[in-house]
């Protein structure tokens, strides 16, 4: 049997980051069995002209690396279909018709159940399902009936979709046995959470992928993080490739307690990531991180700029408050400067040679001795003289790309406006 799951989003709105976790689960299962991954908008209860939502869609799972075979389908263009099976299952007097619309019957003793793959089995006393309206009397299939429809027509084997469908499944058992179909594997994965147990939402954090690819996560990491959202492939590894993610993936290894969602987590992912990359690479990322921000920044300077915060910083939306002295002025806080310090140090930079990073740390050491201070109380001011902040990449590979000229310039100024 070749493994054929469904992606099955709803047109409304942004992609949220729950659903796109449990998208790639999909897809991992797929991908991991030479299986096929189909991409189907569930729009009944919306509409076609859900355009700009669609488009997110594709743009939020290509950005992530997750891709989908064959043609995006729409549920709606199942309409036809849903209403020639409800007239047959009226014929077959497994439906019936009320003011209107139609109505399927459910079963009126024992259970509805099935073997979940994460949650084991699972059972709803019949009794307890009411006969569903399967077509409303303006024609139009309900979700709970075009769903179904879709995945019997679709060759769907496994359903891998949130916790909240469980409610759903029952129902949609009885209509692929109404309907004379197979049943495929239903697996529903835990809900993720926010760290106070809520469902993950603004208050928490981002919750789009949009959100996230502009705080400048990158997609291998973010793919990582979310694959981990209620699977482990074992107690320790955090780490894995995507490669890696397809091999090891399986649904036995999927938890059915809630998955919480820790941002620590993913920013020190990041990171991780981040460092990993090869120095073109990483210069690589964050210019098209930046281009896509619109930033107008010189490109051979960020170019030049990226060694020296490679190791520092964990998203690259951190960049631009992290470097933005080397784009333009800096405003330094007059406290925190000192007027002998910053006088000493544009004496002593004003004829180094060769301007580089070795040099200039040479000569500001010396200059710590020489003025029998701490190298604390000498390098704060010239830090928050040179980039304006307390807090920069390493302040003599600073100072060397900042060049000697802007460099004395930001000196001299500092210390004439310390106080
Ligand atoms: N449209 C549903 C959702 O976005 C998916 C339902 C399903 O996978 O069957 O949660």
């Amino acid at each position: 049997m070749t493994v054929r799951v469904r992606m099955a989003p709803s047109p409304t709105g942004f992609l949220h980051i729950g659903g796109v976790r449990t998208f790639l689960f999909n897809w991992l299962y797929a991908r991991g069995h030479g299986g096929e991954c189909l991409l189907r908008i569930e729009n009944t209860d919306t509409s076609r002209e859900a355009a700009d939502s669609v488009g997110q869609i594709e743009e939020s799972l290509r950005w992530l690396g997750i891709d989908w075979d064959g043609e995006m389908r729409f549920q709606l263009d199942g309409a036809d279909r849903c209403r020639a099976e409800a007239a047959r299952l009226v014929a077959e007097d497994k439906a019936y018709e009320d003011d209107g619309a139609i109505r399927i019957r459910m079963p009126k003793e024992g259970v509805v159940a099935w073997d979940d793959a994460i949650k084991g089995r699972i059972e709803f006393p019949a009794d307890q399902l009411e006969d569903m309206v399967i077509l409303r009397s303006d024609g139009r299939p309900v979700y709970n009936y075009a769903s179904p429809v879709d995945d019997w027509v679709d060759g769907i084997t496994h359903v891998i979709r949130g916790d909240d469908h469980v409610s759903n499944t029952p129902k949609q058992i009885v209509v692929l046995q109404a309907l004379g179909a197979e049943l495929p594997v239903y697996a529903h994965a835990p809900n993720v959470f926010g760290e106070d147990g809520k469902k993950l939402s603004k208050r928490h954090g981002a919750v789009s992928v949009g959100e996230f690819r502009e705080a400048g996560y990158i997609a291998p990491a973010l793919m990582n993080f979310l694959a981990l959202l209620g699977w482990a492939p074992d107690g320790e590894t955090t780490i894995i490739s995507r490669d890696e993610l397809i091999e090891r993936f399986t649904l036995e290894r999927v938890g059915s307690s809630p998955a919480t969602f820790d941002y620590a987590k993913l920013d020190w992912m990041n990171g991780v990531y981040l460092r990993d990359l090869g120095r073109d690479a990483y210069a690589d990322a964050l210019l098209t991180f930046l281009l896509e921000q619109g930033s107008e920044w010189d490109e051979a300077r960020i170019r030049e700029a990226a060694p020296i915060v490679q190791e520092k910083i964990g998203r690259l939306g951190e960049f631009a408050d992290f470097v933005g002295f080397l784009f333009g002025d800096v405003a330094p806080d007059p406290a925190l400067l000192d007027e002998t310090v910053l006088t000493e140090a544009a004496t002593r930079l004003e004829t180094v040679e060769p301007w580089d990073a070795a040099t200039i740390e040479v000569e500001l050491k010396a200059l710590c001795e020489r003025l029998g201070a701490k190298p604390k109380t000498v390098f704060l001011p010239i830090r928050v003289a040179v980039t304006g902040s307390r807090i920069s990449p390493g302040l003599y590979e600073s100072i060397e790309l900042l060049g000697r000229d802007a460099t004395l310039a930001r000196l001299r100024h500092g210390a004439s406006i310390a106080g």
